[in-house]
């Protein structure tokens, strides 16, 4: 029972006066002491913070992880804000050096109007520091791309005793520091490499489930970036497939002033099962149609081809607090997981608040991604809270479900969202678990960069 309620903690409402212990994005955990939190100016601030003492440090970006991932519990625990070391720090032809702490959405909006992007796709928002994306294994989707960790090819971090550390892609550490978990040190500036942003334009469609595991094998074979959302109930997916855009849509786009456009033919295919969500989600939830969550919904319906660059197309998600699970399992596999699914869905008819997300990536280099060494599908499942903050039983239950039944395919969850510890063998999802941890043992040798969670996960 406390397990669970740790898994898929309740919201909290802000807090205020000698009460003001920080909490995270979603205010369903509390992070530190009131206090705790500490913004260094500079990077030589940093450092001599971290050299004068021996007290536990925890980094914090936009908090938008679950709790754990955040806290440290003591009195004299720190949590580390390097927020003021954030922008943009040098640019070449090829690559770009960014502050650790510098947003997502800053980080996007740089290149863009250089006409370069990442050689990795966004995800669904742009809201989380470089460095906490980062560390936790931020991805999109496309099999000829990875998580945006796999971009970077310089890391510059400062250490628990506040020496300087720089890593770039011939160390052999190299890829322990693409996804540290906040366990390594503070990453001040991150180099990433950029390339050409070319024009995409996306085809969205609504098809059958029936053939699903098929299908999204070959969508995502047959285009450059390939993102679905699949109904079980309805037995229907939204689908957006992304190519390089035709010289008709190019000229159109830049006739336009760049900004997205959307093409004339709206698609009401999806209307049906969109109300039939959206049902759901308001009887489990009574958020209104105009919150939040309600608008994650109704964009599935009359939907219309688009033509933009990778951050107009597929950064256009609505932030708004929820449970998200997130698992990935070989893509191989991905087709008899939808199988499975579907059966167990067949029998337990859970009420669903948003459709599966299915997001594939090609291979990541870093030792603790979850799509390490193998092209990957992302499992997306999503629970919204009720307007007190409460969840209804039966979306915990039905995440806690599902996860066991991707869990037991040989899904690795996502570092940044929810999931059941209990659940996973570390060491055996993970081929570099051992090294990961000498690494860690090495850079931070009285671990002081650990908190509850990371100290139980590596013991
Ligand atoms: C609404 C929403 C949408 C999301 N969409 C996606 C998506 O599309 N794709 C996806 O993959 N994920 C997604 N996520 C997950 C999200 O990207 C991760 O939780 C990410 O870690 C958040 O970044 P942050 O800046 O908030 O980091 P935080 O949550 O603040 O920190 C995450 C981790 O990074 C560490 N850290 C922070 N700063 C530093 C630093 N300077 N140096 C070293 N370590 C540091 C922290 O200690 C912690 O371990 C989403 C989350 C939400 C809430």
């Amino acid at each position: 029972m406390v397990r669970e309620q740790l898994a898929y903690p309740r919201r909290e409402s802000e807090r205020t006066g000698a009460d003001a212990r920080p909490l995270n994005w979603a205010r369903n955990a509390t992070l530190g002491a009131a206090g705790s939190i500490v913004t260094p100016g500079t990077e030589a601030e940093l450092r001599s913070l971290l050299a004068g003492g021996t007290g536990k440090v925890r980094m914090i970006g936009s908090r938008m992880s679950p709790g754990r991932m955040l806290d440290t519990a003591g009195d004299d625990h720190v949590l580390l804000d390097v927020g003021r070391l954030s922008g943009l720090v040098s640019m070449s032809d090829e690559t770009a050096t960014f502050a650790g702490a510098t947003t997502l959405a800053e980080v996007y909006e740089t290149l863009s109007a250089q006409g370069r992007m990442l050689p990795s796709s966004p995800g669904v928002i742009a809201a989380q520091t470089l460095a906490g994306a980062i560390s936790t294994g931020t991805h999109g989707q496309g099999l000829q791309q990875s998580s945006i960790a796999d971009a970077a090819v310089r890391f510059r971090l400062v250490l628990a005793d506040g020496s300087v550390a720089e890593f770039d892609r011939g160390h052999p550490w190299f890829a322990a520091v693409q996804l540290g978990l906040g366990t390594l040190g503070v990453i001040t500036e991150v180099t990433l490499r950029t390339t050409d942003s070319p024009v995409y334009t996306c085809r969205k469609d609504a098809v059958a489930a029936d053939t699903l595991g098929d299908d999204l094998l070959r969508w995502n074979r047959d285009n450059d970036l390939v993102k679905a959302w699949w109904f079980p109930q309805e037995n229907q997916v939204q689908v957006w497939t992304a190519r390089e855009a035709s010289e008709a849509d190019v000229a159109r786009y830049r006739a336009g002033g760049r900004a997205l456009v959307e093409h004339a033919t709206v698609n009401d295919a999806m209307n049906a099962t969109v109300d039939q969500t959206l049902r759901q989600l308001r009887d489990d939830t009574n958020v209104a149609a105009d919150d939040k969550p309600s608008r994650t919904v109704t964009r599935f319906r009359d939907f219309t081809d688009v033509t933009g660059d990778i951050y107009q197309v597929f950064c256009r998600g609505i932030a708004t607090p929820q449970i998200n699970v997130e698992i990935g399992v070989p893509l191989d596999l991905a087709a008899g997981v939808i199988k499975r699914i579907k059966d167990w869905h067949d029998v337990t008819r859970p009420r669903m608040h948003y459709p599966v997300i299915l997001r594939c990536t090609g291979p990541s280099e870093a030792w603790l991604s979850p799509s390490h060494g193998q092209d990957t599908c992302y499992f997306g499942f999503v629970v919204y809270y009720s307007e007190d903050g409460t969840l209804s039983e039966e979306g915990e239950s039905f995440l806690r479900a599902v996860e066991k039944v991707l869990a037991a395919e040989g899904g690795r969850p996502h570092w940044g969202k929810y999931f059941d510890e209990s659940l996973y063998d570390w060491p055996a999802l993970y081929p570099r678990w051992a090294e990961f941890r000498r690494v860690r043992d090495a850079l931070d040798p009285h671990h002081r960069f650990a908190n509850a969670f990371t100290g139980a996960l590596f013991a």
